[in-house]
């Protein structure tokens, strides 16, 4: 559902926000994660080093249900390995999992039966804020926070200097439209600020998530149609924003599903179909229907 995909990064986002504010909020940021199932372990594995082409990534006989939910499997005896650089569009109806796959793969949900490993590391092995370091998420609808587009996009790695967070929007086709900005990069975003257009606000948080420089990166694609210009500036900038990294996208527009190395197909929690555009068109199966009905074509 779009709500939960927009409350995963806007969650994140949120969260992030906060735990750089002090006193209190640390206090009550703590006791809500001692609540928490999700817990960092006492001694954390570590990533290997990056090496500049993307993590590798699997998912071994993973099964998910939500707490309050026992009988539906979101995710069923779930595997599949992901090389380092793929970049795999997740396509599937309503309630298939693939937001939940997403919430899994960042750990705000531990699987009840098998694991996920990310470089060859149990997820649950490693420092919650090293599993999020690694991990970049460009969500669904985007938002921008009271604050100029210099910070808006140095959100992406508090401590940027301005001239890599320049270096960042240039990369995700976000300079252009930034510097024709009555105040430019201090111009003020946000609900009293300048309002941006959808296009622009994606491009906004694909700059934010080329700054973090992840080594895999969760694409939930916009469901909304842009104008055809700004779909191909959002296309380009996704294009740069998968270089070096593995790349999984929640995809809807028919441009990504037919450059992506794999596509998965889910329904009901299981993957059902995977290969190329073309393999899963030349099939007939799920994905032939779905891609009649479903993806947007690009103007
Ligand atoms: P959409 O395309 O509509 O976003 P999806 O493929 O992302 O769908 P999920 O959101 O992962 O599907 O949902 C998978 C299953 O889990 C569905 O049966 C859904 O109703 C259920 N579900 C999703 N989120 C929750 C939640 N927070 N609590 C309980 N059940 C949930």
């Amino acid at each position: 559902s779009a709500l939960v995909a927009g409350a995963i990064g806007g969650l994140s986002e949120v969260l992030g926000d906060v735990q750089r504010a002090a006193g209190a909020t640390e206090r009550l940021l703590e006791l809500l994660a001692a609540e928490s199932p999700i817990q960092s372990p006492d001694i954390p594995r570590t990533l290997p080093p990056p090496t500049g082409q993307g993590a590798s990534l699997t998912l071994e006989d993973v099964t998910f249900h939500y707490p309050s939910r026992p009988l539906t499997m979101a995710l069923d005896h779930v595997s599949i390995a992901i090389r380092p650089g793929e970049t795999i569009a997740v396509v599937g109806p309503s309630g298939a999992g693939k937001t939940t796959l997403f919430q899994l793969l960042l750990r705000f949900y531990d699987p009840q039966q098998g694991r996920i490993t990310l470089d060859g590391v149990d997820i649950r092995e490693l420092a919650l804020t090293e599993l999020r370091n690694a991990t970049g998420i460009v969500p669904q609808d985007s938002v921008t926070f009271s604050a100029n587009a210099l910070e808006n996009i140095r959100y992406g790695k508090p401590g940027a200097s301005d001239d890599e967070v320049i270096a960042a929007a240039r990369l995700a086709a976000a300079h252009e439209f930034i510097e024709k900005l009555p105040g430019g990069y201090q111009s003020f975003l946000g609900e009293r600020g300048v309002r941006l257009s959808g296009g622009q606000r994606q491009r906004i948080a694909i700059a934010r998530a080329m700054l973090k420089n992840p080594p895999l990166l969760l694409l939930d694609e916009a469901t909304s149609a842009l104008d055809a210009e700004s779909e191909r500036l959002v296309q380009g900038a996704l294009e740069a924003a998968m270089q070096g990294r593995t790349t999984l996208i929640i995809a809807h527009r028919l441009a990504t599903v037919q450059r992506a190395d794999r596509i998965i197909v889910m329904e009901e929690g299981r993957i059902v179909e995977t290969g190329t555009h073309a393999d899963l068109v030349a099939k007939g199966g799920l994905y032939a229907h779905l891609a009649a009905l479903q993806f947007h074509a690009m103007a």
